[in-house]
């Protein structure tokens, strides 16, 4: 018998995490909404349930080592498989900043939570990935840490999003072997929170190219960098 199957994903109470958590239990995932607040995540988890979707929430901050291993430790006690793992939270577009006049405590603190989440995440969920059948990590990513579009302005989040891209690479080439796909997506200029009010693009349409890399075929592509399913330039 198929059994359910199942998606955490990162900093889910808002914008394109909120949104990744929906379209991927209307595909009927069971979904791990995980939020560093408590009381947004629980509010989000409501709005979700209230939709028709299983949804279990998690605290969860990803800049954190301690709250990192709970989760995963709590995971791995009842021997959870985990699918699908999106590491969608991130901070700090620093529009205000360059790198020749960056603030370090900006550029620490994104580095932390773009990049050292993902990677500390992805690691201490490695035992739940490697039970599933076809796993499969999507880090979203964003066209400002393209090394040929990248000009100045927003260091902290560019270069911490550059980072997150060779990561992406990385454990693909390690993973490969285990049939996991770890592919990073940009979901273009989303109207949330981050990306205002003017941006063109949905949080629809933003969440649906990460669930395009979150549900590949066992024959789709890994270390790879896309939008809406077509692959751009690192
Ligand atoms: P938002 O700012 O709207 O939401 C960010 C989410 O990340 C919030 O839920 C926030 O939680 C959470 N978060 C921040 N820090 C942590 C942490 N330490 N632990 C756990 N959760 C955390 O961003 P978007 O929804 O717009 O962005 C989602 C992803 O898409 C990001 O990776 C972003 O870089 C990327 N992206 C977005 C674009 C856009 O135009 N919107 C363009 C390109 C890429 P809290 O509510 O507690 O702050």
């Amino acid at each position: 018998m198929e059994t359910q199957k199942t998606a955490v994903i990162t900093g889910a109470n808002r914008g394109i995490g909120l949104e990744t958590c929906r379209q991927l239990g209307k595909k009927g995932y069971h979904i791990f909404l995980t939020a560093r607040s408590e009381q947004a995540g629980i509010k989000a988890r409501n709005k979700l349930i209230n939709e028709g979707l299983q949804v279990s929430f998690h605290t969860l901050d990803v800049s954190s080592e301690s709250s990192v291993r709970q989760f995963a430790a709590r995971l791995e006690e009842n021997e959870r498989t985990v699918d699908v793992l999106v590491n969608n939270a991130a901070i700090y577009y620093d529009t205000e900043h360059e790198a020749s006049n960056p603030d370090f405590q900006i550029v620490n603190a994104a580095f932390q939570t773009n990049v050292i989440g993902p990677w500390m995440l992805t690691t201490a969920l490695l035992p739940c990935l490697m039970r599933s059948r076809a796993p499969r990590i999507v880090n979203v990513s964003s066209e400002a840490g393209a090394l040929n579009g990248m000009g100045g302005g927003t260091p902290a989040y560019s270069i911490s999003k550059a980072a997150l891209n060779v990561l992406t690479i990385k454990l693909a080439a390690e993973l490969r072997e285990h049939h996991m796909k770890v592919n990073a997506v940009c979901p273009g200029w989303t109207r949330t929170d981050m990306g205002g009010p003017g941006a063109p693009r949905s949080v629809a349409e933003g969440a649906a190219g990460i669930v395009w890399a979150a549900t590949l075929d066992n024959d789709g592509p890994t270390g790879g960098f896309f939008r809406d399913g077509k692959p751009i330039s690192w």
